[in-house]
């Protein structure tokens, strides 16, 4: 069994445990599997273990990786997991399944535009900044609610909702508070936890789950 393989057994299990003492009581956990920087032949050794969720961060790597793959492999998924520029929104609608980090109108216009262009409907989540942080995206917590009128106003099929926690805090602070956002505008979907905090975001509710250097191994920096 390849390495990839072995990992993904590893964080299946991991995952099917912590669901069954999930305090949230959640159904299946979907498993993204971060493939950012990783080459070609690491997803095809992961599709080949079974693997079908992809997440990539940027829109020309995740064309160059997945175009041609999705073409011979029609049920494999690709979700964004990085920001967007409305400058890529017409790329990001016709390659991407999902596409995770809708965070302002500005974005919301330029992806419905796109989708009513192509027939191509992705289903969306949309960042919530819960940290507050200003280097990060995502909407902050404070401007959801109308950011979420907005999308449903103009159409976007928005089913949930994505943050990526400040590293230096307790992410299970963060956690809660997007499950509990969640739940407020009735959205069924919370994308949340990495490879270092995967398990504790399940027991918080998460649906999906990113998981990239435990399944692929370490990035290298650049
Ligand atoms: C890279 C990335 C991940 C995966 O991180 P790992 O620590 O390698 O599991 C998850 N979510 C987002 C948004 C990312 O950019």
């Amino acid at each position: 069994m390849s390495l990839i393989a072995e990992n993904l057994l590893s964080i299946r299990e991991k995952i099917e445990t912590a669901a069954k003492t999930s305090l949230m009581n959640q159904g299946d956990v979907n498993l993204i599997a971060v493939s950012k920087t990783k080459p070609l032949e690491a997803v095809e050794e992961a599709y080949a273990a079974g693997q079908k969720v992809f997440g990539e961060n940027k829109v020309q790597e995740a064309l160059t990786k997945f175009r041609d793959l999705k073409d011979q492999h029609s049920d494999i998924e690709v979700h964004l997991i990085g920001p967007l520029q409305t400058n890529k929104a017409k790329e990001a609608v016709s390659l991407f399944d999902v596409i995770e980090s809708v965070d302002r109108p500005k974005l919301v216009t330029a992806l419905i535009k796109e989708m009513k262009k192509q027939d191509r409907w992705p289903d969306c989540f949309i960042q919530v900044n819960t940290g507050e942080e200003d280097q990060k995206a995502g909407v902050l917590p404070k401007e959801l609610e109308s950011l979420i009128d907005f999308s449903k106003e103009q159409g976007l099929p928005v089913i949930g909702l994505m943050c990526i926690p400040p590293v230096d805090e307790e992410a299970a602070t963060h956690f809660s508070f997007l499950y509990e956002l969640a739940k407020k505008h009735n959205l069924s979907c919370v994308s949340m936890g990495m490879s270092a905090d995967f398990e504790k975001a399940i027991r918080f509710g998460a649906t999906d789950v990113r998981v990239g250097s435990s399944i692929f191994g370490q990035r290298n920096k650049i």
